[in-house]
């Protein structure tokens, strides 16, 4: 089957159809078809835009109803019927029992679009320009949100200076953990320092471009608590760790922190539509009316499809919680055993934002190469790539987990064996031209 008119229509700049030359036509739960009648089991979740699978049923039923009976589609920010439902249902299932007061902002419908957001309301709340971020975090490609983001070649595609922008190592990035925000602390505290206090600290609890690198619970805390006792905001980028990936619906539960802003898209929608939130404390609601307005904040079918997923996985009292965790052992064991077959590797992320990190940064790619090659999808991560990244949906049923699990494992081994065929090395080193990994 062609792909001619991608090749030759399309930009340079696609990424991920070079691993996965496929031309995809439906999909349903974890799995995908191709127009040539190929099959493929879905460890990728639209980069986490898919938690509850591809064309979730009563999803789609919520949206078909209401796209029959002439729901408005489009709004901007004007009421409608669908956004207060929306709303409530986030209010009484997400909100309220977290004991969050946080008001929400609806932005353009990309996580990059909630980046900018939070990045200017903190700047507009303190008055201050500098913004600490952490090595290989990742937060979007407009120019805030790459100015915090560590990584050199997408930085340089800005073709500006990224400037208010200090890195400080993410946890676990120095050999000595001790380290910790000694220096942090130090230079806020000290006028003399050279380093003035920040509006805002961003941080991803879960590094989920940057080599599914997950900060420490003590770590966060010890964040929270610098951040506090120098009036610096913080801000979660939850994007990719959110909405139920890491066990919890956002992922700083665990470690019982409450950010000042937290940025938040991909699954909100439940459904793969575009839709993006910020979650601000009260106070600092300070925006003039339209000060950060956007044309399509009011996505009507994402929020019809938004508040199916509420009512129907974040309702009942914890049970698709603890399924997320024991899915989330199950994933953890079986990379595991992929991760005991090469010396070295070692096990990364949580809950079911997790992956495989490998001493030689070549072998995640060829892994994923030929587990696409036995009809699996699974990306990589990491500044290198070096990191293989399984994302399967929250509720993909155990046995295709498991079905998931094995193939990695039969590639890995394949790989290691050299049994690595022309369409995986093929597809590796149009990785390599492109020296785009996932992101
Ligand atoms: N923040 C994080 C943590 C992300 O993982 C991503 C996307 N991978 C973004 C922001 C940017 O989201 P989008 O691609 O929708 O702009």
């Amino acid at each position: 089957m062609s792909t001619t008119i991608f090749e030759s229509l399309e930009s340079n700049v696609r990424s991920y159809c070079r691993s996965w030359p496929a031309v995809f036509e439906t999909a349903r739960g974890s799995r995908l078809h191709a127009e040539d009648g190929q099959g493929y089991l879905d460890f990728f979740s639209g980069a986490g835009a898919l938690n509850y699978g591809h064309n979730e049923p009563d999803l789609k039923r919520a949206l078909i109803e209401y796209l029959a009976a002439d729901g408005v589609v489009h709004s901007l920010d004007t009421y409608t019927t669908a956004k207060r439902r929306f709303l409530s249902a986030f209010e009484e299932h997400v909100l309220r029992p977290r004991g969050l007061d946080h008001k929400v902002q609806f932005t353009g419908p990309t996580g990059t679009n909630s980046v900018e957001a939070a990045l200017k309301l903190a700047r507009l709340n303190t008055g201050r320009t500098g913004v600490v971020a952490f090595t290989n975090a990742f937060h979007g490609m407009t120019l805030g949100s790459l100015s915090v983001t560590g990584n050199a070649m997408k930085r340089n595609g800005a073709g500006v200076p990224l400037p208010f922008v200090t890195t400080a190592p993410y946890d676990g990035y120095l050999e000595d953990p001790s380290w910790g925000f000694s220096w942090l602390a130090r230079t806020w505290a000290d006028s003399s320092s050279g380093m003035e206090r920040p509006a805002a600290v961003i941080v991803e609890t879960v590094q989920g471009e940057g080599g599914l690198n997950a900060a420490r619970a003590e770590w966060l805390r010890e964040l929270e608590t610098l951040c506090r006792g120098h009036g610096v905001l913080l801000i979660v980028d939850d994007v990719q760790a959110g909405c139920g990936r890491t066990g919890t619906f956002f992922s700083f539960e665990e470690a019982g922190i409450t950010p000042d802003i937290v940025c938040l898209s991909k699954s909100i929608s439940g459904y793969g539509l575009p839709m993006a939130l910020v979650l601000l404390r009260p106070e600092l609601d300070v925006w003039q009316p339209g000060q950060h307005n956007g044309t399509f904040r009011g996505n009507n079918a994402a929020f019809v499809t938004g508040t199916a997923a509420l009512e129907k996985y974040w309702a009942d009292g914890g049970t698709f919680e603890r399924s997320v965790v024991e899915r989330g052992r199950l994933l953890s064991e079986g990379l595991a055993r992929v991760a005991a077959l090469v010396e070295g590797a070692t096990c990364r992320g949580r809950g079911l934002l997790a992956g495989v990190h490998f001493p030689d940064p070549d072998l995640a790619k060829r892994i994923a190469g030929a587990a696409y090659e036995r009809n699996l999808l699974v990306e990589t991560s990491g500044p290198q790539s070096e990191v293989l990244k399984a994302m399967p949906a929250l509720n993909i049923p155990p046995e295709e987990l498991h079905e998931g699990l094995e193939i990695l494992l039969d590639a890995t081994r394949a790989v290691l064996a050299g049994r690595c065929s022309h369409a995986s090395a093929r597809v590796e080193s149009r990785e390599r031209m492109s020296s785009a990994s996932g992101y």
